[in-house]
């Protein structure tokens, strides 16, 4: 099965090599070419345009920053939709806005081409061991028929409804994981402050109720002040973004996303927009002055 890749960044780059590995002929294109490079060395055919890479493809995959780019390749700058092979499938990696989803999916079944929209969770570590988890909106027979093609960059696919469910989905995995983060540095700062040490804090309830993945990850890193990425606050702040754009159109209630959003933003304006998300932590730090320790 031929596969063009498009947007070879932090995650596409391990996931087309993943695609590589299971077999798969990959035709790939991304702007920076070093990228392109790098990906070719690991057995691709590296092409010069979005286009060039679609000609045969039976399974198109995009994977790039956000709706704008990724209408600029499909609809607008390259109009990718008007190269695509009737025959082939447009699967969307990329975490943006479900309402560009389905107006992107719209256009393209006018030209009688279906799509997926497919989000992921994990991060670059488990896009370099192919256990990412895969969240699908499409059509229950086109979910099947390719998603073997996912199984191949993830250990997780699930269909979750419609186009644009997939990235549905993501926005609530984002507003959880932000939530979750932003409640985890508040009680800990809280808890330092009230002369508890944060370890004592992390040991005695990390196997509760309060106990979660975010916990676990992201209070040994607050402990230590290290926000080295992982996920960036400026990627985050995108993924909010969508949620309050989404919530707009179907006037759903967000206050919590609000509230983190805005703490977000600050760290974005004190040059923090390359931390890590556990960096919501120095929202605290500069309202108290006080430093989270072990
Ligand atoms: P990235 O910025 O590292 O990569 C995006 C790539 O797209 C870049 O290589 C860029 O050159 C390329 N690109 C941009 N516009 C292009 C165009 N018009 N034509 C061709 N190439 C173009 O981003 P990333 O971290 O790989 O993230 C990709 C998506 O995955 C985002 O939506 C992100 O939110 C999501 N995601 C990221 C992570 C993470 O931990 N980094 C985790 C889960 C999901």
């Amino acid at each position: 099965m031929k596969v063009a890749f498009i947007g070879l960044g932090i995650m596409g780059k391990p996931m087309a090599k993943n695609l590589i590995k299971a077999g798969y002929e990959l035709s790939v294109y991304d702007q920076n070419e070093k990228s392109v490079e790098e990906v070719r060395a690991a057995g691709a055919t590296a092409c010069r345009s979005s286009i060039d890479t679609v000609s045969d493809a039976d399974v198109i995959i995009t994977m790039l920053p956000n709706s704008p780019q990724v209408k600029s390749v499909l609809l607008e700058d390259d109009r990718l939709a008007d190269y695509i092979p009737k025959s082939a499938v447009y699967i969307d990696c990329s975490s943006i806005n479900p309402i560009a989803s389905r107006e992107i999916a719209a256009a393209l079944a006018e030209k009688g081409i279906e799509m997926l929209d497919a989000p992921v969770s994990g991060g670059e570590p488990k896009a370099i061991d192919g256990t990412l988890a895969f969240m699908v909106g499409g059509k229950p027979e086109v979910f099947e028929k390719y998603k073997n093609v996912l199984s191949a960059m993830g250990s997780s696919v699930v269909l979750c409804g419609d186009v644009g469910s997939g990235n549905v989905t993501k926005l609530c995995n984002q507003i959880i994981v932000a939530v979750n983060i932003s409640a985890l540095a508040e009680a800990l700062q809280m808890g330092q402050m009230c002369g508890v040490e944060p370890m004592k804090i992390f040991e005695a309830i990390k196997g509760g109720l309060a106990g979660s993945t975010v916990m676990n990850a992201k209070a040994p890193m607050m402990m230590d002040q290290n926000f080295e990425p992982g996920f960036r606050i400026d990627l985050h702040i995108k993924d909010l973004n969508n949620v309050v754009d989404a919530a707009k159109t179907v006037d759903a209630p967000i206050p919590l996303t609000q509230q983190v959003l805005e703490m977000m933003k600050v760290l974005h304006h004190d040059g923090c927009g390359n931390c890590d998300h556990s960096a919501l932590l120095r929202y605290y730090q500069k309202l108290t002055g006080e430093i989270l320790h072990r």
